[in-house]
């Protein structure tokens, strides 16, 4: 083979080489072979000395015009790389202004203050006004206005944590929101209509359907003539309103010391119709509160004549949210796990 076809040789070869080449390292390592001190163009540069005079020109600048091509490839591919590299690296480095921001989690109202406003709304849209009344409660408020005397059976049901304050008088966390229906009629004569939300402590057992503290809400209307039509019919609006408009509203004989008659207040079953099923344990029925007509030994109490007339009741926050959620643990609403509470 002769040196003019040695250097085409060359030529091609790197030529090819260099158009395969994916990245700038390569295009060096090929620059040091073909052009480097041990490279072939070196090599015939070297042997033009000992070559005809004629044919050394020809060689000569054949080797000039491959060097020429060979460095002109590289830099050419060298650029190309560049630009690429550059551009995945800016593909890589690219901000993307369109992705949504992380949300910052916002609060909202417990489950039960849900639950208690709404009750609280209901009865405001009937008329009613909203009183509130000391947590520590004196004896007296607690039971005895309310015709449970100190030995009264009735105080077992509901005798809760007392508070030594040193008086002669005993003071208790009151276990019922009742005491203000007393309060509330010796401040004014009547006539009263008012709900009284409010923390109320029991001595009960802490289990699914128990807690040793939670919500109450007590009602009380005081007016003349008026009659058990007027409490049914009153209860009869708020349960619809609470729980949907074609349940019925059933009253069954009770007791309770601070009302003659008393009744437990039930709701046909609004997860089954009244047919039966597991809200309801089979039953088609839900109790929901306790009522009745305000005993005339509670407004003999507050100084009110006997002819005077009312009604009452009470029902506990958490039991009303239970059933509005379908929750079988009362518990769960005090144990602040935010799955749960962010579900409701
Ligand atoms: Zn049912």
């Amino acid at each position: 083979m002769s040196a003019v076809d040695e250097l085409q040789s060359i030529e091609r070869t790197a030529l090819d080489e260099l158009g395969g080449a994916d990245s700038s390292e390569r295009v060096q390592e090929l620059q040091i072979t073909y052009l480097g001190r041990k490279g072939p163009l070196a090599r015939v540069g070297k042997s033009l000395g000992g070559l005809p005079v004629e044919e050394r020109k020809l060689v000569g600048q054949t080797a000039n015009r491959v060097r020429g091509l060979i460095e002109a490839a590289i830099a050419e591919k060298l650029a190309e790389l560049d630009k690429l590299e550059r551009a995945g690296r800016l593909e890589a480095e690219r901000l993307d202004i369109t992705l949504p921001g992380r949300m910052p989690p916002t609060g909202r109202l417990h489950p039960l203050t849900e639950v208690l406003e709404e009750i609280v709304d209901i009865f405001v849209g009937l008329g009613f006004s909203v009183a509130e009344g000391p947590l520590v409660e004196t004896d007296y408020y607690s039971f005895q206005a309310l015709n449970i005397p100190q030995d009264h059976a009735a105080r077992s049901m509901q005798d809760t944590f007392y508070v030594d304050t040193g008086a002669p008088q005993p003071y208790v966390l009151r276990p019922h929101t009742s005491p203000m229906q007393v309060r509330l009629m010796e401040s004014a004569p009547p006539p009263h209509y008012v709900v009284v939300p409010g923390v109320v402590a029991r001595r009960d057992e802490i289990d699914a359907n128990h807690l040793a503290q939670f919500m109450q809400i007590e009602g009380l209307a005081v007016d003349e003539n008026i009659s058990f039509a007027d409490l049914k019919g009153v209860l009869e609006v708020f349960a619809r309103q609470m729980f949907g408009s074609n349940l019925t509203v059933r009253m069954h004989p009770s007791y309770f010391p601070f009302t003659e008659p008393s009744a437990e207040v039930y709701v046909s079953c609004f997860a089954c119709d009244g047919s039966g099923c597991a809200t309801c344990r089979g039953e088609g029925w839900i109790e929901i509160m306790g009522a009745g007509m305000v005993h005339p030994n509670v407004f003999r109490s507050v100084g009110y004549p006997a002819s005077t007339t009312g009604f009452a009741f009470g029902m506990g926050v958490e039991r009303i949210a239970k059933l509005k959620y379908s929750v079988n643990d009362l518990r769960t609403f005090y144990e602040n796990d935010l799955r749960f509470l962010g579900s409701r």
